[in-house]
Protein backbone atom coordinates (compact mmCIF):
# COMPACT_ATOMS: atom_id res chain seq x y z
CA UNK A 1 0.00 0.00 0.00
CA UNK A 2 1.62 3.26 -0.97
CA UNK A 3 1.55 6.22 1.92
CA UNK A 4 -1.69 8.19 1.39
CA UNK A 5 -1.14 12.31 2.05
CA UNK A 6 -4.41 13.89 2.29
CA UNK A 7 -4.44 17.77 1.78
CA UNK A 8 -6.69 19.41 3.73
CA UNK A 9 -8.21 23.08 3.86
CA UNK A 10 -10.78 25.59 3.92
CA UNK A 11 -11.80 26.18 0.07
CA UNK A 12 -8.87 28.65 -1.75
CA UNK A 13 -5.80 28.42 0.45
CA UNK A 14 -4.74 26.49 -2.71
CA UNK A 15 -5.36 22.51 -2.22
CA UNK A 16 -5.89 21.81 -6.35
CA UNK A 17 -2.80 23.85 -7.07
CA UNK A 18 -0.79 21.36 -4.80
CA UNK A 19 -2.58 18.27 -5.71
CA UNK A 20 -1.85 18.72 -9.31
CA UNK A 21 1.99 19.62 -8.48
CA UNK A 22 2.31 16.85 -6.41
CA UNK A 23 0.44 14.43 -9.33
CA UNK A 24 2.91 15.92 -12.29
CA UNK A 25 4.64 13.24 -12.88
CA UNK A 26 2.17 10.87 -13.15
CA UNK A 27 -1.01 11.55 -14.72
CA UNK A 28 -2.92 8.55 -13.19
CA UNK A 29 -5.96 9.73 -11.52
CA UNK A 30 -6.75 6.69 -9.76
CA UNK A 31 -10.73 7.09 -9.83
CA UNK A 32 -11.27 3.52 -10.60
CA UNK A 33 -9.75 2.17 -7.54
CA UNK A 34 -12.52 0.61 -5.65
CA UNK A 35 -14.18 1.86 -2.43
CA UNK A 36 -12.91 5.32 -3.40
CA UNK A 37 -15.95 7.71 -2.93
CA UNK A 38 -16.14 10.00 -5.74
CA UNK A 39 -16.13 13.86 -3.74
CA UNK A 40 -12.26 13.51 -3.63
CA UNK A 41 -9.38 13.43 -5.98
CA UNK A 42 -7.13 10.77 -5.77
CA UNK A 43 -3.81 10.59 -8.04
CA UNK A 44 -0.13 9.21 -7.57
CA UNK A 45 3.19 11.30 -7.30
CA UNK A 46 6.86 10.38 -6.07
CA UNK A 47 9.35 12.29 -4.85
CA UNK A 48 12.96 10.79 -4.49
CA UNK A 49 12.32 6.73 -4.38
CA UNK A 50 9.02 7.56 -2.80
CA UNK A 51 5.83 7.18 -4.03
CA UNK A 52 2.52 8.12 -2.18
CA UNK A 53 -1.35 8.22 -3.04
CA UNK A 54 -2.27 11.98 -2.52
CA UNK A 55 -6.22 13.11 -1.56
CA UNK A 56 -7.42 16.21 -2.81
CA UNK A 57 -10.60 16.75 0.06
CA UNK A 58 -11.70 19.94 -2.32
CA UNK A 59 -13.67 17.64 -4.90
CA UNK A 60 -17.36 18.50 -3.20
CA UNK A 61 -17.83 21.97 -2.72
CA UNK A 62 -20.82 23.05 -0.56
CA UNK A 63 -23.77 24.12 -2.50
CA UNK A 64 -24.91 26.29 0.21
CA UNK A 65 -22.64 28.73 1.89
CA UNK A 66 -24.50 28.27 5.57
CA UNK A 67 -23.15 24.14 4.70
CA UNK A 68 -19.69 25.73 4.70
CA UNK A 69 -18.68 24.61 7.87
CA UNK A 70 -20.74 21.29 8.27
CA UNK A 71 -19.04 20.48 5.09
CA UNK A 72 -15.64 21.22 5.94
CA UNK A 73 -15.80 19.52 9.07
CA UNK A 74 -17.29 16.35 7.15
CA UNK A 75 -14.43 16.45 4.95
CA UNK A 76 -12.03 16.58 7.53
CA UNK A 77 -13.25 13.48 9.73
CA UNK A 78 -13.30 11.54 6.35
CA UNK A 79 -9.27 12.64 5.83
CA UNK A 80 -8.13 11.73 9.06
CA UNK A 81 -9.35 8.47 8.35
CA UNK A 82 -7.47 7.41 5.45
CA UNK A 83 -4.93 9.62 5.74
CA UNK A 84 -1.15 8.57 6.65
CA UNK A 85 -0.48 11.86 7.16
CA UNK A 86 -2.37 14.72 6.22
CA UNK A 87 -1.31 18.05 5.26
CA UNK A 88 -2.98 21.13 6.35
CA UNK A 89 -3.22 24.02 4.25
CA UNK A 90 -3.48 27.47 5.15
CA UNK A 91 -3.35 30.85 3.45
CA UNK A 92 -0.15 32.94 4.00
CA UNK A 93 -1.64 36.44 2.10
CA UNK A 94 -5.67 36.29 4.07
CA UNK A 95 -3.96 34.68 7.20
CA UNK A 96 -5.54 32.65 10.09
CA UNK A 97 -9.23 32.29 9.65
CA UNK A 98 -11.81 31.35 12.10
CA UNK A 99 -12.50 28.16 9.20
CA UNK A 100 -8.66 27.64 10.16
CA UNK A 101 -9.22 26.85 13.69
CA UNK A 102 -12.62 24.97 12.91
CA UNK A 103 -10.28 22.32 11.15
CA UNK A 104 -7.63 22.92 13.35
CA UNK A 105 -9.83 21.81 16.17
CA UNK A 106 -10.40 18.54 14.55
CA UNK A 107 -6.93 17.44 13.24
CA UNK A 108 -5.24 17.68 16.78
CA UNK A 109 -7.39 14.24 17.55
CA UNK A 110 -5.51 12.66 14.48
CA UNK A 111 -3.62 9.89 14.97
CA UNK A 112 -1.46 10.59 11.93
CA UNK A 113 0.94 13.15 11.61
CA UNK A 114 -0.83 16.27 10.66
CA UNK A 115 1.69 18.79 8.67
CA UNK A 116 0.80 22.08 8.49
CA UNK A 117 1.69 23.91 4.92
CA UNK A 118 1.97 28.06 5.38
CA UNK A 119 0.63 28.02 1.06
CA UNK A 120 0.85 31.27 -1.24
CA UNK A 121 4.28 32.04 0.73
CA UNK A 122 6.20 33.18 -2.52
CA UNK A 123 8.32 35.92 -2.30
CA UNK A 124 7.34 36.24 1.86
CA UNK A 125 9.48 36.12 4.71
CA UNK A 126 9.44 32.67 5.94
CA UNK A 127 9.13 33.29 9.71
CA UNK A 128 7.01 36.61 9.21
CA UNK A 129 4.67 34.63 6.85
CA UNK A 130 4.31 31.42 9.51
CA UNK A 131 4.34 33.40 12.94
CA UNK A 132 0.89 33.85 13.33
CA UNK A 133 -0.11 30.15 12.56
CA UNK A 134 1.65 28.84 15.42
CA UNK A 135 -1.08 29.62 17.18
CA UNK A 136 -3.04 26.32 15.90
CA UNK A 137 -0.79 24.21 18.23
CA UNK A 138 0.09 22.17 15.00
CA UNK A 139 3.78 21.80 15.13
CA UNK A 140 6.59 24.31 13.12
CA UNK A 141 4.13 25.82 10.02
CA UNK A 142 6.25 24.86 6.81
CA UNK A 143 6.14 27.95 4.47
CA UNK A 144 4.87 26.80 1.03
CA UNK A 145 4.04 27.85 -2.47
CA UNK A 146 2.22 24.98 -4.46
CA UNK A 147 1.80 27.70 -7.72
CA UNK A 148 5.70 28.49 -7.51
CA UNK A 149 6.87 24.88 -6.15
CA UNK A 150 8.89 26.72 -3.00
CA UNK A 151 9.18 24.40 -0.31
CA UNK A 152 7.17 21.52 -1.71
CA UNK A 153 10.45 18.76 -1.21
CA UNK A 154 10.64 19.30 1.94
CA UNK A 155 7.13 19.03 3.05
CA UNK A 156 6.48 15.87 1.22
CA UNK A 157 9.77 14.49 2.86
CA UNK A 158 8.66 15.39 6.23
CA UNK A 159 5.25 13.87 5.74
CA UNK A 160 6.94 10.29 4.29
CA UNK A 161 9.72 10.52 6.45
CA UNK A 162 7.91 7.50 8.58
CA UNK A 163 7.91 5.85 5.29
CA UNK A 164 10.56 3.30 3.16
CA UNK A 165 12.10 3.92 0.01
CA UNK A 166 10.52 1.86 -2.47
CA UNK A 167 12.71 -1.11 -3.30
CA UNK A 168 14.48 -1.69 -6.88
P1 LIG B 1 -8.55 25.06 -3.27
O1 LIG B 1 -9.92 25.63 -3.26
O2 LIG B 1 -8.02 24.89 -1.87
O3 LIG B 1 -8.44 23.80 -4.08
O4 LIG B 1 -7.58 26.15 -3.95
P2 LIG B 1 -7.08 26.27 -5.47
O5 LIG B 1 -5.93 25.35 -5.72
O6 LIG B 1 -8.25 26.16 -6.38
O7 LIG B 1 -6.48 27.75 -5.47
C1 LIG B 1 -7.28 28.87 -5.10
C2 LIG B 1 -6.65 30.13 -5.66
O8 LIG B 1 -5.38 30.35 -5.04
C3 LIG B 1 -6.40 30.07 -7.16
O9 LIG B 1 -6.64 31.34 -7.69
C4 LIG B 1 -4.93 29.71 -7.23
O10 LIG B 1 -4.33 30.17 -8.43
C5 LIG B 1 -4.37 30.42 -6.03
N1 LIG B 1 -3.14 29.78 -5.53
C6 LIG B 1 -2.94 28.47 -5.27
N2 LIG B 1 -1.68 28.22 -4.83
C7 LIG B 1 -1.07 29.42 -4.81
C8 LIG B 1 0.26 29.84 -4.44
O11 LIG B 1 1.14 29.06 -4.06
N3 LIG B 1 0.52 31.19 -4.52
C9 LIG B 1 -0.43 32.08 -4.94
N4 LIG B 1 -0.07 33.38 -4.99
N5 LIG B 1 -1.67 31.73 -5.30
C10 LIG B 1 -1.99 30.42 -5.25
MG1 LIG C 1 -9.95 22.69 -4.99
Amino acid sequence: MLPTLVLVGRPNVGKSTLFNRLTATRDALVHDLPGMTRDRHYGRGRIGGKPYLVVDTGGLEPVAKEGIMAEMARQTLQAIDEADAIIFMVDARSGLTPQDKVIADRLRRASCPVLLAVNKAEGMNRAVVTAEFHELALGEPLAISGAHGDGISDLVDEALAPFPEEEE
